[in-house]
């Protein structure tokens, strides 16, 4: 297999793994009871709360461990929502994580005002146009750091700066971007990250809330996560996911030099060998992992298949609901027009990839672009 798939989630590290089954015996206590094997995973859990805040340079008081990314976004926007019902109005990129996007749906569905900021054609955002969308209402502006299809990364520092000044709360999605890209918290009120984007296991997620704001909880019970995210807590998911974190802290350097290296290397070959390509958000800041290409004369999911065939696997922005694939709404908020959207495919590179793998995958790219090209 060759897996650049890793965008949509990665295989976890191998320490990681290893650590496993030591965690389960050992910390199998519930960190709430007071006797001392519990409160000797209450203290593991404590560790690695404070690891991970350390790396994101925040307190930690401000971490807060949850089951994925989805449920920190969801807790963030709800929790909000909850807490100041006279403010009905939310800005956010149209290019957000549908997880972002769907329970923002929700909350027009109740009567929100939901304001989309105009993106140019890489996906960066129109911070004038932001600014002039805030106004009293403003419950929150939402823009995520790192694109999950793209790559584009945007200039988080100078739009928390900018609702600062506005006084409005600021939630950045930083799924994609962290420990790839430095994360600047000056400015920034909310955060969510997922464990299985950074080779730690599934099932594991967390948000960052700035001290002292305040935020209603989407799960009631008994008061874990003081009180915002009650359920008994995981503490070998948590322990995996701080694990993973220094891993990639430590190995930053490296990993991100690779990985940039790695995909200048594929997109200069697939230029060489395929006419007419063009890589989405090429022209600005990316993340170092996420390569989108469009191939005029394909169609995404045809590529995508012909390179399962090959056991290779990428993934195509299009979402397939009732055997019609629907364009991405991250490439049609870009302008991409629906032909073109339909013909993206995105490659996402892992730090255990080498370049003769990349250059089996341009042969087989070539062949398969041979064949179907012709029909397209
Ligand atoms: N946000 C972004 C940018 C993502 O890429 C993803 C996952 O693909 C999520 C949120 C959701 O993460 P999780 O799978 O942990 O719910």
């Amino acid at each position: 297999m060759i897996y650049l798939d890793n965008a949509a989630t990665t295989a976890v590290f191998k320490e990681v793994l290893d650590s496993l089954e030591d965690y389960y015996k050992s910390y199998f206590a519930n960190p709430s009871s007071i006797h001392k094997h519990g409160q000797k995973v209450r203290h593991v859990i404590e560790r690695s709360r404070y690891d991970i805040s350390q790396i994101l340079k925040v307190n930690e008081e401000e971490v807060f461990f949850t089951s994925c990314a989805t449920e920190s976004n969801n807790t963030i926007i709800f929790g909000l929502a909850d807490l100041y019902p006279e403010k009905n109005h939310i800005v956010v990129s149209p290019i957000e994580h549908k997880s972002v996007l769907n329970p923002l749906k929700k909350l027009s569905s109740k009567g929100y005002k939901i304001d989309f900021i105009k993106v140019d054609k890489d996906g960066v955002i129109d911070i004038d146009h932001l600014k002039s969308l805030i106004s009293e209402k403003t419950l929150i502006v939402i823009v995520m750091h790192g694109n999950n299809e793209t790559g584009v990364v945007q200039d988080i520092r100078s739009i928390g700066k900018l609702c600062k000044e506005k006084d409005v709360l600021f939630f950045s999605d930083i799924v994609q971007s962290f420990l790839k890209e430095d994360i600047d918290t000056d400015y920034v009120d909310f955060l969510s990250v997922s464990g299985h984007k950074i080779n730690a296991p599934k099932g594991i997620g967390l948000m960052f809330k700035r001290k002292d704001l305040p935020l209603s909880p989407l799960i009631y019970g008994g008061g874990q996560e003081k009180g915002l995210r009650s359920g008994t807590e995981n503490p070998q998911l948590i322990l995996a996911l701080a694990d993973s974190a220094k891993i990639w802290k430590e190995k930053r350097g490296e990993f991100v030099s690779k990985l940039k290296s790695l995909r200048d290397y594929f997109e200069d070959r697939l230029r060489q060998e395929i006419e007419d390509i063009s890589i989405v958000s090429g022209r600005t800041k990316r993340l170092p992992h996420i390569s989108n290409i469009i191939f005029p004369k394909l169609d995404a999911q045809s590529l995508v298949m012909g390179l399962d065939s090959y056991d290779v696997c990428v993934s195509s922005g299009s979402a397939c609901s009732s055997g019609t694939p629907a364009p991405s709404h991250v490439l049609s908020a870009l302008g991409y027009s629906e032909k073109e959207a339909l013909s993206s495919v995105r490659f996402s590179f892992g730090v255990d990839i080498d370049y003769n793998q990349i250059e089996q995958v341009i042969e087989m790219i070539k062949n398969i672009y041979r064949e179907l090209s012709f029909f397209f």
